[in-house]
């Protein structure tokens, strides 16, 4: 049976109105909290029929169960993707749409996982990534242009949501729109729900550690097909940066904060995950209320430590590499700092979202204990990729006041060239 003959329909979350996918934009435009957000669920949908299978490892860890007293702990590594993370399934999902429509460029705001995913999987495919990040976020980016079919768009006194905005306003032919509000990219997890799916027992609670929400929604949706009982889905936040905690206690689909509630020195480690926005909310929140689960936040880098010191005591996970990024360990800590919040029937599946080589300096502050394993794996990762001998070439900096035209015929000069 070929899912092809079935039209997509999405709800959206704040109206409740269904619409075709050809309808989403023009719709977005007409919610104007939403516009910046990722506010359909999908309802009818042929990737339910067109599944393929996903190799990602899942382990249990007797070390954790018992430190967390619960029945069994699961590990799902998404580290272990091509380019370390869970963004892998969204950029993948991107990919398969774009070449649908025959574009070949894509267009996101990310100096992170997202960004690093976009650039290794697009270039594999012969494609081209366009990221618009704020000139802060130097280092990264110093990173992100050694990938020869990568293009930079720095953006000066500018925020990530300054970024973000941009780069969700660029509507050229070329180019694909990859952000994580485009709603047509949260069924890329239905690959990895299916593989959860598959685990007997099955979790009774989901752990992760939320950037934008879009990871767990995407499990949820996908659990919404397979399961008759979907699992807890147990989002996780940093202390005065995690404003679901917020929507969540207020009821509402978004929240936004003006500033960090705390020093942000408490929590940078972090850093994929420290968010006055998340713009997956209204999709995470309905995904809680799917699930009856339930968030935790209030993690500081402390709580990381901790995370790392545990993780430590599992020969078995570290002999296999398994050591994600700080962001992507918070799902380990919030169950040693919340201990309380889980029985000793439970089972707990942690998805850890990304890999500790990515991040590598953070971890030496946090756990310098761990270096040693981690210098192992180094060696076995970044194959087959071609790098700019001369960096920064493929960078444009630019106000964050700039034209629509001006931006416009920046691209267009790359594109050429
Ligand atoms: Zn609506």
């Amino acid at each position: 049976m070929s899912g092809k003959m079935i039209q997509n329909i999405f709800k959206c979350l704040i109206c409740n109105e269904t619409v075709t996918s050809d309808k989403i934009l023009l719709h977005k435009q007409r919610e104007p909290d939403g516009k910046d957000y990722g506010i359909f669920w999908p309802e009818l949908h042929s990737e339910i029929v067109d599944c393929h299978d996903i190799d990602i490892p899942i382990y249990h860890s007797t070390v954790f169960s018992k430190a967390l007293n619960v029945q069994k702990v699961y590990i799902l590594d998404e580290g272990s993707n091509l380019s370390g993370s869970m963004k892998e399934h969204v950029v993948a999902k991107a990919i398969q749409l774009a070449e649908q429509k025959k574009q070949t460029i894509f267009n996101i705001a990310s100096s992170g996982n997202h960004a690093l995913s976009l650039a290794i999987q697009t270039q594999r495919h012969g494609y081209h990534a366009l990221l618009f990040v704020p000139e802060s976020s130097d280092n990264k980016i110093r990173q992100l242009t050694t990938f020869e079919n990568v293009f930079v768009l720095a953006l000066k006194d500018a925020t990530y949501e300054d970024a973000y905005s941009l780069s969700n306003q660029i509507n050229l032919p070329e180019i694909f729109n990859a952000n994580v509000s485009n709603e047509s990219l949260l069924t890329g997890f239905l690959p990895v729900g299916r593989k959860i799916c598959s685990l007997s027992p099955l979790p009774s609670h989901i752990l992760a550690g939320v950037g934008n929400g879009t990871y767990l929604a995407g499990l949820t949706w996908s659990f919404q097909h397979t399961l008759k009982k979907i699992p807890k889905i147990v989002p996780v936040g940093m202390k005065g940066a995690f404003p679901f905690e917020f929507a969540v206690k207020n009821n509402k689909h978004i929240y936004k904060f003006d500033d960090y509630g705390v020093d942000k020195t408490c929590i940078d480690e972090a850093a994929g995950s420290i968010a006055l926005e998340s713009y997956s909310m209204p999709q995470l929140f309905h995904a809680l209320k799917l699930s009856n689960g339930f968030p935790l936040s209030g993690l500081q880098n402390n709580d990381l430590r901790n995370a790392y010191l545990l993780l430590m005591k599992d020969e078995n996970l570290i002999k296999n590499g398994v050591i994600p990024e700080p962001t992507g360990i918070m799902g380990l800590a919030a169950a040693i700092k919340y201990k309380e919040k889980f029985s000793r029937d439970n089972i707990l599946l942690i998805s850890f979202t990304g890999n500790a080589l990515t991040c590598l300096d953070s971890l030496q502050r946090l756990a310098p204990e761990l270096m040693t394993d981690i210098s192992l794996q180094l060696c076995k990762k970044r194959k087959n990729l071609s790098f700019n001998k001369n960096m920064y070439q493929n960078i444009r900096y630019l106000d964050k006041r700039a034209s629509h035209k001006d931006i416009e015929r920046i691209i267009y000069d790359w594109i050429s060239a």
